[in-house]
């Protein structure tokens, strides 16, 4: 071994030193062209002045002082979620797993305060919400979840996006209290969740006074174009969570009430030693103040679009290429067989990205990628996918 590292992670041999823009530098002194953004988290890329100067400037005055005190940072991003959720409430962290948990217990508390003694919440095939036993057990990865059993309970599974499953859940089952789901799939292969299913689940859980859930953590922060994936369809959650891209690199997470979620928790049923901290808010403002001021929401539906029509267009007649989808930056390249070998091939020629679920070449590039990215992007990518496809 090469440290005392605990092995849960299958690194490639690269360490990046330093980058600047959308570019990472090893210690060699080769540069990548990062389409991963350190999985969807680096919202303004690297080095960006805004968000460099903000973290200097509060790392100078103060860095934590614990949520036993008010925290006017935390206050003002609280202002900034809210607002450009249309929601009410916000309980911060440190990750999307912790964000996740907030909103499961917050699903647990409002199901309780209805009197169902064992409330259930209804969760998606191939979600992911993350690694903690709860967030595991509402993870619908069985490869995760396996060595780990007893699984927590309180879940029930449905296919993703089939409204009738959920119906019939619906029809048998009265412990239920809510649905939690990704919009927009990330680790499950980029899968899109249609309007028409975001709006017959919104009214659904209307109709039967459930929360709805929408896990935020990876679609979130402007990258498919809009602050939230949900606002694509109109579909406002009672409860959403963030994390990742919130404070561009620092981390972060939050868990957002409105509508029935609102006023459920009070002192005493949740908490985070570092959640909010002044240094993690300053890092979220600068990102909020930076993707409206450099109009970044605009530049992911243009980028995102010239993205997929490039692709599209250098691999067509490409037979292994089942899919090029996603929404803004937030892109899969579905291929007919399994290509992880893809993540590292990439890397020796300067490009970053990920495969997820087997066969999904992803895309999460910083959100201030340009058209003039996209290109560089495209003409490293398809030659690659293409060899990959003749030649193994
Ligand atoms: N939820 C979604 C949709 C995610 O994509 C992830 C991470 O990939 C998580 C939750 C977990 O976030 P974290 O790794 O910060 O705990």
């Amino acid at each position: 071994p090469m440290s005392h590292v605990m092995n849960t992670y299958a690194r490639l041999p690269v360490a990046f030193t330093h980058g600047e823009g959308v570019w990472l530098y090893d210690e060699t002194g080769k540069r990548y062209l990062d389409a991963l953004s350190g999985i969807a988290v680096n919202t303004l890329g690297y080095k960006h002045p805004r968000l460099v100067k903000a973290i200097a400037d509060q790392a100078a005055r103060v860095l934590h002082t614990s949520n036993l005190y008010r925290i006017p940072l935390q206050e003002q991003l609280s202002d900034r979620i809210a607002e450009a959720a249309g929601m009410d409430e916000v309980f911060f962290c440190n990750s999307g797993c912790e964000a996740n948990e907030a909103a499961i217990k917050l699903a647990r508390m409002f199901g309780h305060k209805k009197g169902i003694e064992l409330p259930h919440i209804i969760v998606m095939e191939s979600a992911f919400h993350g690694r903690t036993m709860a967030t595991l057990s509402a993870t619908g990865n069985r490869k995760a979840q396996a060595g780990f059993e007893p699984l927590v309970q309180g879940f029930i599974r449905v296919p993703y996006k089939d409204i009738e499953a959920i119906r019939k859940v619906a029809e048998h089952n009265h412990s239920v209290a809510a649905v939690m789901l990704e919009m927009i799939q990330g680790e499950g292969g980029v899968n899109v969740a249609d309007e028409t299913f975001q709006r017959e689940l919104r009214a659904l859980c209307d109709e039967k006074g459930w929360l709805m859930i929408c896990d935020e953590v990876q679609c979130g922060m402007g990258r498919t174009g809009k602050w939230f994936g949900w606002q694509h369809a109109g579909t406002k959650p009672d409860v959403m969570t963030l994390a990742k891209g919130l404070a561009s690199g620092v981390p972060i997470g939050a868990c957002v009430t409105s509508g029935l979620a609102k006023g459920l928790f009070g002192p005493g049923n949740h908490g985070s030693t570092f959640g909010g901290n002044p240094l993690a808010c300053a890092a979220g403002l600068a990102t909020f103040d930076a993707i409206v001021e450099d109009k970044l929401m605009d530049n992911a539906i243009a980028v995102g679009e010239a993205i997929r029509k490039g692709m599209a267009e250098a691999l067509a007649g490409e037979s292994g290429v089942v899919d090029i989808r996603g929404r803004g930056l937030m892109i899969g390249i579905e291929l007919d067989r399994p290509c992880g070998v893809l993540m590292a091939r990439a890397a020796e020629n300067g490009l970053l990205l990920s495969v997820t679920s087997e066969r999904v070449v992803r895309l999460l590039p910083a959100l201030t990628f340009t058209t003039a990215d996209a290109q560089t992007l495209v003409s490293m990518l398809a030659p690659m996918i293409r060899d990959f496809l003749a030649n193994g």
